[in-house]
């Protein structure tokens, strides 16, 4: 399918693997420039990005690492070789003032003859050398590695560092071959101070050819530079070589440009991905921090000298930005590159609006939906149900033929597996759904591995080229687990818990039982002897089985597999981003269908369409575990009578991550089948799969689903006292889904029943008490958020976000505040309704930008409002009331910009909400703070959170699909009105009148100020 190969395309982004990246500043440069990043230091020193602390000195070290290095999309490896045993200035001797001092004075340990190091060298000095030597041959073996893969290689060193001898030499030991290679790099050298540093320092970057040759610079003496020297900080004499070692950000931007070149010219993507999640919500107009600008900042970008003065609406950028829009590179130019300067132009108000009028609103111009469901869906649409039933009978009789004809090798197959897992595997025709995944052009065929070989619990998986590349790397080896397993499993079967629950201890008895009968597992054996015996050896590491409570009033207990705390989870190498198709995606499904039925797509039929939510049963245990790996996965729990019983997996942990990649693979490919076979529309989340069908069709669509699963074997709940059949509304993913209103494009998600009830509950204790501790607000939020997906609005997101902010104590918490919260939530809740998704509804959104200005005392507002629909547009300017001011100088103090942007959407999104209700709308400001506010629906500042709660307000009574975007001051053409000259911008878009901002008292009440008179402040 050509979609999905365009998918995994546009999926590519290149991987940037910085070692002994030290604070990672070339890997921050990397980051903003829309790589992928891995950093490696053995430690982290106030670091700049994540580091992944890894000593490669040891073996585990380095197994880790080349786990790392095999990516399909590493475009470039960077080496920051530690260069204390190799440095020059060794041999600087220190002055005996110094020395007098204290002043150590490290003796030279390398030199031209012994470049690996100088004979005689005491102890210490030796086993530094010895480790230092150790990772120049990693190098050696990394340069190898890139050259066979044609990866970016580099080095960086003091240009008369030892370390250039010592390579050579380890480069001839190594092989003829690598001493070739070695002498095919670039050695590119420059003056630090060339690029940013305060010091004279001549530095060299060993690198493949061409790629960081515009690097190359001479200091010409025309600046200044800092002494080298040595100076007594924090304890301790700090040599500046020392300090010099990271690098200054101006070389990290520019090293990085030259690697977006090589970025760009090799066809990758450098564009940040946008998640799933994003894009679905996107779909129902729920914007997140994460989503991406509709236009970007820049008009485009040009170079310019240094030494030039900067032209009007521009802005001197790093060099290593810009992405897509960049500009064609100079030839001519490259060898002084190190002089120029990236500008970027600002839009012109003009430009800017003219691209605004062009841009639809994100919920309806981004498609999350899977190709294959909009696929099944279009053939649902088109054609009868009888052709629908006669495809999906010819397809099952089919899948039945295969069966038939492959029971002999079916059988050989489970006959050849180790006993163990032919117990889980029994009753799966493997060999019929890899034939089905083949014959529908699955993408993802390694999946079927998990099956025959069972799924690895350490280590890495391949990767998968449905999933975006992520690597998040392990920190421990198989090995390493099994050389220390025995004495981690004394130590956590050694642990003595609290007192453990006597109905959890019968649960976990009669899984065990459960799960034995089944032949999930093995044992149970009543001491470690006993499965040491059983395995043959005693490197087996000890798994804690516990229960979990699920939910609140309608408790279930969940037996979870603690794979943290026994670390098999940390020698697991993930390599795919997970996208989940969650409860968004699923709405937004059913939302494309209403759209569908509305506007006359769908043929045949009465147009309504029932849901129903099809699972597996013990899904995870329907799949077996790696031979290689069972004996890393012995659980234990304890009886009622308090004693210890082990049990051996078979099938996989529930608290295993390797179990989570491999599982969600696999029910994917159950997922694909049934929306390309079975040809219902249908999404996948774990062991849920949410079907949607015609309502003619739904009992067919339910049976042909069960009858699939059946042949290839996989338990789950069918239609009857387990399972629900297809309705028209129904419960999925913790949510009831309406779909009655469907004929009429309208869609209604709301909670379960009770939920409501249990929440305010909860914050009627909460004021009881009052206060709340961060394990509280973290449940109260996790329950809240989840609730208020589906209601109506984003106010209660908002509430969503200050419950967190009081429990984690990001905020102050008083008391009175907390109980003022708590009735603040409580109103909402209560006022809330279900959330209607609407699909037939005007598209075209309203365009609104508005700014504020701060000067002398005088708060000044602006706004341009344009009606997409209508053609209608609107200037205003106005003042923030004399009232406001004073109350926020009060108390906030004099800087008052922030609260004057957001006040001037507030009060306009009081003066539209007429026309606002219903609609799309699209606001355009220039202020971060005010835009963050609102898009996470909080602030730090009580004054600005009073302001985003106001507009949050106008939500119950005049919903709008509001999408939060950011335009630059030069750009926004509410600017000049905000300063009392709207003529321009009105003769730009001809508007005849300028009209005047209101300040009703209804709002002013809700900021707090009543009638003329001060009140003082609530919410201070
Ligand atoms: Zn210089």
């Amino acid at each position: 399918m050509d979609e999905q190969v365009s998918h995994v395309q546009g999926s590519t982004t290149p991987l940037f693997v910085e070692l002994f990246a030290g604070r990672g500043s070339l890997s921050r440069a990397a980051l903003q420039a829309g790589f992928s990043v891995l950093s490696v230091d053995h430690e982290g020193h106030d670091p700049v990005v994540p580091i992944i602390q890894l000593d490669l000195t040891t073996e585990s070290g380095e197994a880790i690492l080349w786990d790392m290095l095999d990516s399909r999309q590493l475009l470039a490896v960077h080496l920051g070789l530690p260069c204390g045993t190799a440095s020059l200035a060794r041999e600087r001797p220190i002055s005996r003032a110094l020395q007098l001092q204290g002043v150590p004075n490290p003796p030279p340990l390398r030199s031209a003859e012994c470049p690996l190091g100088l004979p005689g060298l005491g102890e210490v000095h030796q086993a530094k050398v010895n480790s230092a030597n150790k990772l120049y041959w990693l190098a050696i073996k990394i340069m190898v590695f890139c050259f066979e893969r044609g990866i970016v290689f580099s080095i960086e060193n003091p240009e008369r560092s030892w370390l250039w001898a010592a390579l050579v030499q380890l480069s001839l030991q190594h092989s003829k071959e690598a001493a070739e290679l070695y002498n095919r790099l670039d050695k590119v050298t420059f003056h630090a101070c060339c690029h940013g540093s305060t010091r004279r320092k001549s530095t060299s970057w060993l690198s493949t050819r061409g790629v960081y040759a515009r690097l190359a610079a001479t200091c010409q003496n025309d600046h200044p530079h800092e002494p080298w020297g040595v100076r007594w900080n924090n304890g301790t004499w700090i040599f500046d070589t020392a300090s010099e070692a990271a690098y200054p950000v101006v070389l990290a931007q520019r090293a990085v440009a030259c690697l977006v070149d090589v970025a760009i010219q090799r066809g990758y993507n450098l564009t940040k991905l946008t998640r799933l999640h994003d894009m679905s919500t996107a779909v129902q107009a729920k914007q997140t921090r994460k989503h991406k600008p509709l236009i970007p900042e820049f008009h485009h970008f040009s170079k310019k000298k240094a030494a030039d003065p900067l032209p009007p609406n521009a802005k001197v950028v790093a060099p290593h930005l810009g992405g897509e829009n960049r500009e064609e590179q100079d030839s001519d130019v490259l060898q002084e590159g190190a002089q120029l300067e990236k500008v970027g132009f600002y839009h012109t108000p003009k430009q800017f609006v003219s691209r605004a009028m062009q841009t639809g609103h994100p919920m309806d111009t981004t498609d999350h939906l899977e190709q294959v469901t909009l696929e099944a869906l279009r053939f649902n649409l088109k054609y009868s149900p009888q052709v629908i039933e006669l495809e999906r009978k010819k397809n099952l009789l089919q899948a039945k033929l295969l069966a038939k004809q492959n029971e002999g090798l079916e059988a050989e197959l489970h006959s050849k597996l180790p006993a163990f897992m032919q117990k889980v595997l029994a009753g799966k025709r493997i060999l019929v759904w890899k034939n089905l995944l083949e014959k529908y052009g699955y993408d993802d065929m390694a999946v079927v591995g998990f099956m025959t070989k069972g799924v690895p619990l350490v280590g890495r998986h391949d990767t998968p080229p449905c999933y975006p590349e992520l690597i998040r790397p392990a920190s421990l080896t198989q090995e390493d687990l099994e050389n220390s397993a025995c004495w981690r499993r004394k130590a956590i079967l050694g642990k003595k818990g609290g007192k453990q629950d006597l109905a959890h201890a019968k649960h976990l008895e009669e899984t065990a039982k459960e799960e034995l009968d089944l032949g999930f597992v093995e044992g149970p054996f009543g001491s470690e002897q006993e499965v040491t015996e059983f395995l043959g050896h005693d490197r087996w590491m000890a798994v804690r089985r516990f229960v979990l409570v699920q939910g609140g009033a309608e408790a279930k207990l969940r037996p979870i597999d603690d794979c943290h705390e026994s670390q098999l989870n940390q020698a697991f190498t993930s390599t795919s981003y997970l996208q989940l198709q969650d409860m968004d995606y699923i709405s937004g499904l059913a939302l494309r269908i209403a759209e569908a039925v509305k506007n006359g797509e769908q043929r045949f039929g009465s147009g309504e369409w029932y849901g129903k939510c099809l699972d597996l049963s013990k899904a995870y245990k329907q799949v077996g575990i790696d031979p290689r790996h069972r004996h890393l996965a012995v659980l234990f729990y304890y009886d009622s009578n308090g004693a210890q019983q082990f049990l051996v997996a078979n099938s996989l942990m529930f608290g295993a991550t390797a179990a989570v990649y491999a599982f969600n693979r696999l029910s994917r490919s159950l997922w694909f089948l049934m929306n390309r076979m079975l040809l219902i529309p249908c999404g996948v989340f774990y062991d849920d799969f949410p079907l949607f069908s015609p309502k003619e069709l739904a009992q067919n669509a339910d049976e042909a689903a069960s009858s699939l699963l059946d042949i290839l074997g996989w338990r789950h709940a069918r239609t009857g006292p387990k399972g629900k059949p297809f309705e028209d509304q129904f419960q999925v993913l913790g949510c009831n889904l309406d779909l009655r209103g469907i004929k009429d494009g309208v869609l209604v998600t709301g909670n379960k029943p009770g939920r409501l009830e249990r929440l305010l509950e909860h914050f009627a204790r909460v004021k009881q008490a009052g206060r709340i501790s961060l394990h509280e607000a973290q449940i109260l939020h996790g329950l809240l958020r989840y609730a208020c997906g589906f209601f109506a609005g984003r106010h209660l997101h908002q509430v969503c976000a200050e419950i967190m902010a009081m429990g984690s104590g990001a905020v102050r918490s008083r008391s009175k505040d907390l109980s003022s919260l708590c009735d603040y939530a409580v109103s909402t809740l209560k006022a809330s309704r279900p959330r209607t998704l609407t699909a037939f509804s005007e598209k075209r959104p309203i365009l609104i930008f508005t700014d504020g200005a701060w000067e002398q005392n005088r708060g000044g507002l602006g706004a341009v409002v344009i009606d997409m629909a209508t053609g209608e547009k609107w200037v205003l300017a106005g003042l923030v009331p004399q009232q406001l001011l004073d109350r926020w100088s009060e108390l906030v103090g004099d800087q008052l910009i922030c609260q004057i942007e957001l006040y001037a959407m507030v009060t306009l999104r009081w003066m539209f909400k007429e026309r606002l209700n219903g609609r799309r709308s699209i606001w355009w400001v220039d202020n971060d703070a005010a835009r963050f506010a609102l898009i996470k629906g909080l602030s730090n500042s009580p004054t600005m959170l009073q302001l985003v709660r106001a507009f949050y307000a106008f939500e119950l009574s005049f919903p709008t699909f509001s999408w939060v975007e950011r335009v630059a001051s030069d750009s926004n053409p509410a600017d000049a009105p905000s300063r009392d000259n709207a003529s321009e911008v009105m003769a730009l878009l001809d508007v005849q009148h300028c009209l005047e901002f209101q300040h009703p008292e209804e709002l002013l009440a809700q900021l707090g100020i009543t009638a003329g008179q001060k009140r003082k402040g609530v919410n201070r």
